[in-house]
């Protein structure tokens, strides 16, 4: 494409994108690019702003007032900038799932956020994970993977991940959301979560940490003929 490589994570909230990318962009010297984070931060500014996020005029009226910004750290850690506070942890809390998943159903702020993310694709080998990176964001990535399981085993996950942060929430509560926003990202108009045709399917239901990132690793290995750094 540009003389760097791609390779586009997509699935449904909670399938271990993340977790799974961060690994695989260490070991094979990729830059990780989560791009939920980006809705996340534009969801937190519209509750900070207290405006409707279903109201797409609304959202796209404070948009281009925001500076919203990527930044690796020391530890080569995204983190997410707002107005050029760094929004990193906040953007986690799980009333800002809901308010990314509400933003990043309208087109116009889907299209808006296009350019920022497909800037990274060509400057840089990457990884990169969302709903729509192989499908509308980068569509002639060089690997496409669509990283799903069970939304019972991806809130199982996600419940002992809040609870491991000291959150208080129940399992219910947990899958709930997952299956919320699930419903939400898949029956939207705007870029549903949907597995591009020539993504390879990678489901992590039975599988624990380490079988799933091997699963990857093969994947990658096989698929783009690249080692991990470590091995090189
Ligand atoms: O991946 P994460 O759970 O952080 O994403 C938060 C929300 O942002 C998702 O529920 C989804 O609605 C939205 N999203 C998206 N497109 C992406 C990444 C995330 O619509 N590429």
């Amino acid at each position: 494409m540009n003389g760097y490589n791609a390779i586009a994570i997509d699935g449904p909230s909670g399938a271990g994108k993340s977790t799974l990318a961060r690994m695989l962009a260490k070991a094979f010297g990729f830059l990780y690019v989560d791009t939920g984070a980006i809705y996340r931060t534009l969801g937190l500014a519209c509750v900070r702003a207290g405006i409707d996020r279903r109201d797409a005029a609304a959202v796209m009226e404070l948009l281009p007032k925001l500076d919203i910004a990527i930044r690796y750290n020391e530890n080569g850690e995204q983190c997410m900038f707002l107005n050029g506070e760094d929004v990193s942890r906040e953007i986690r809390l799980p009333e800002i799932s809901i308010a990314a998943s509400d933003v990043s159903a309208h087109q116009e702020v889907r299209s808006f956020l296009l350019e920022m993310q497909r800037k990274f694709a060509r400057e840089n080998n990457v990884i990169m994970d969302g709903r729509d990176i192989g499908t509308v964001v980068l569509p002639e990535a060089e690997l496409k993977i669509f990283l799903t399981a069970s939304a019972e085993a991806r809130a199982a996950r996600r419940y002992k991940e809040l609870l491991e942060k000291g959150q208080n929430v129940t399992y219910e509560e947990v899958l709930r959301d997952i299956v919320r926003r699930d419903e939400q990202d898949t029956n939207r108009a705007a870029a549903p979560l949907k597995k591009a045709d020539d993504a390879i399917v990678a489901d992590t239901s039975g599988l624990n940490l380490e079988e799933s990132y091997a699963l990857l690793c093969d994947i990658v290995i096989t698929r783009l003929a690249v080692e991990p750094e470590a091995a090189r």
